[in-house]
């Protein structure tokens, strides 16, 4: 199985070197060139299996220079009821909201309390594999850019492995106080982490300039070490992501809740665009998905895109309460219409090139008539998610994260809109206590509430009767160790005085 640019079809790598490298040198997204298919036997045969057998299967289809060993290896460690509290790293939680069955994928059960730990528990190794592989004398030095989750979950997975550094960028005033603490008290000898003043945006821009500046990729050869990317675009990142939507339609199907074959929706609280991209590579493997339900919050530039074809991020930046979601770039679109667009780098080379010199771009017609009969755009401000927290909770007794309820709201909305009835898989990609000032907010109004982060936690765990996650607890009692904050222009002096190159 071979990858190509997104921008260059003349481009084409291994499987670990995509992964090696996170990024074309083009500057384009690494693609695969084939996507593997799955019959109805194959999707029965996965039913038959636990999340790390299904999750063995899929990843060996897709990295065809990886020995069936190396995936064992990598998948085993990465999955374990240690880190994710059972067996089953994505369980679903069958809930009804009102008439309108929701049923939760909770993808936050890993060890930083969100689902980016489900492609970032494993990450670390499939790198390390693919560097032995591809540049086998190099250390790999992680870039990444968060808004809020990816740092932590990447952090947490890169801490003390041997051959890397990892150094995080997030917005100094864009993370919630939870996410912050999260990553300033990170332990471990090789990472580093640093505040920009900006955005995401500003960030991941910053990131993506360091990764294809060629001056600085020579001093850091001359030097021993290599760029890498945690962030999801990196393929390495999206693909054991694919594996929770194969494993989802098979627990549904265990359960009695659909049958074998049955179509179903998913619902995806969508920031980058990398897991309702996942999703969408599910489905042309044959998962048989019926509709793509894309919640955006106020940042609504892809609700606007599904709906007009015009992607345009000249548009005000809110900071929400879904803080995670708050990106005006979805870095993923671009995957997603290299494979819509029947593998048109040209086409999807102009469209970028446009989004860079002029912040928008417009899709042709065929193009966005293809999407919009696949895919539904909603958008939720922070009125409405926090109304969704409240009555959720208050009402029908589950309580979830503000990212989730964004996704709840825009389902609710579709489904009453539409009369739509394809059971819907709804992603949960946050534990509550990540933010639990504004939760606390939503299901309490107008009571007083603590300063403190930490009683805040334990006041909403007081409140709804459920468990702080351990890790998140455990935070309470230590010290911050990274108080850095630089300009966005300045990340790459920071990069290399944390490497101790002149
Ligand atoms: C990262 C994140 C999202 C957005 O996911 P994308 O893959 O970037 O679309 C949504 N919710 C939470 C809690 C996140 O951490």
């Amino acid at each position: 199985m071979k990858y190509n640019s997104t921008t260059n079809k003349n481009i084409v790598v291994s499987a670990s070197q995509a992964i090696a490298q996170g990024i074309s040198s083009d500057g384009g997204l690494f693609v695969p060139v084939e996507i593997p298919q799955y019959s109805m036997a194959d999707i029965e045969a996965l039913t038959k299996l636990d999340y790390v057998g299904r999750a063995k299967k899929i990843l060996s289809d897709y990295l065809d220079d990886f020995t069936a060993d190396e995936i064992d290896e990598c998948v085993t460690k990465a999955y374990t009821a240690e880190k994710f509290g059972s067996a089953n790293p994505a369980p679903l939680s069958y809930q009804k909201y009102g008439d309108i069955d929701m049923n939760v994928l909770e993808l936050w059960h890993g060890p930083t309390s969100a689902f980016k730990d489900m492609a970032l528990q494993i990450l670390p190794h499939l790198l390390i594999k693919s560097l032995r592989k591809t540049y086998p004398d190099k250390q790999a030095v992680i870039l990444v850019a968060t808004s809020g989750d990816t740092g932590k979950a990447a952090l947490e997975g890169f801490k003390d492995v041997d051959g890397t550094k990892i150094m995080v960028f997030y917005p100094v005033d864009g993370v919630s106080p939870m996410q912050k603490r999260q990553m300033t008290t990170q332990e471990g000898e090789n990472v580093n982490v640093c505040a920009i003043r900006g955005n995401f945006d500003d960030a991941q821009t910053g990131v993506k300039k360091i990764f294809t500046d060629p001056a600085l990729i020579e001093k850091l050869e001359k030097n021993g070490y290599i760029f890498s990317s945690a962030n999801s675009i990196n393929w390495g990142r999206l693909l054991p992501q694919i594996v929770y939507y194969f494993s989802a339609y098979s627990d549904m199907v265990n359960d009695g809740k659909i049958a074998l074959g049955d179509k179903i929706n998913v619902v995806v609280p969508t920031g980058n665009f990398g897991n309702i991209l996942a999703s969408y590579y599910a489905y042309r493997m044959g998962l048989p998905i019926n509709k793509f339900i894309c919640a955006s919050n106020s940042n609504n530039v892809l609700t606007d895109f599904i709906a007009t074809g015009t992607y345009d991020k000249n548009r005000s930046f809110y900071a929400t309460i879904s803080p995670s979601m708050d990106i005006l770039v979805s870095s993923n679109l671009e995957r997603f219409l290299y494979h819509m667009s029947e593998c048109d780098d040209v086409k999807v080379k102009g469209y970028m090139t446009s989004l860079k010199t002029e912040g928008t771009y417009t899709v042709d017609s065929e193009l966005k008539e293809k999407i919009g009969t696949l895919f539904a755009g909603g958008f939720c401000d922070d009125v409405k998610t926090k109304a969704v927290i409240d009555e959720f909770f208050n009402k029908y007794g589950y309580l979830c994260d503000t990212h989730t309820a964004v996704a709840v709201s825009v389902y609710k909305e579709y489904a009453e809109q539409t009369g739509d009835k394809t059971p819907a898989v709804l992603d949960s990609t946050a534990s509550p206590y990540k933010f639990s000032g504004s939760v606390l907010k939503a299901i309490a109004d107008g009571e007083a509430l603590p300063d403190d982060e930490f009683a805040m936690v334990d006041l909403l765990s007081a409140k709804t009767g459920t468990a702080v996650p351990k890790p998140l607890a455990a935070l309470k009692d230590k010290t911050a160790r990274f108080t850095n904050v630089c300009n966005a222009d300045e990340m790459p002096e920071f990069v290399l005085s944390a490497l101790g190159i002149e």
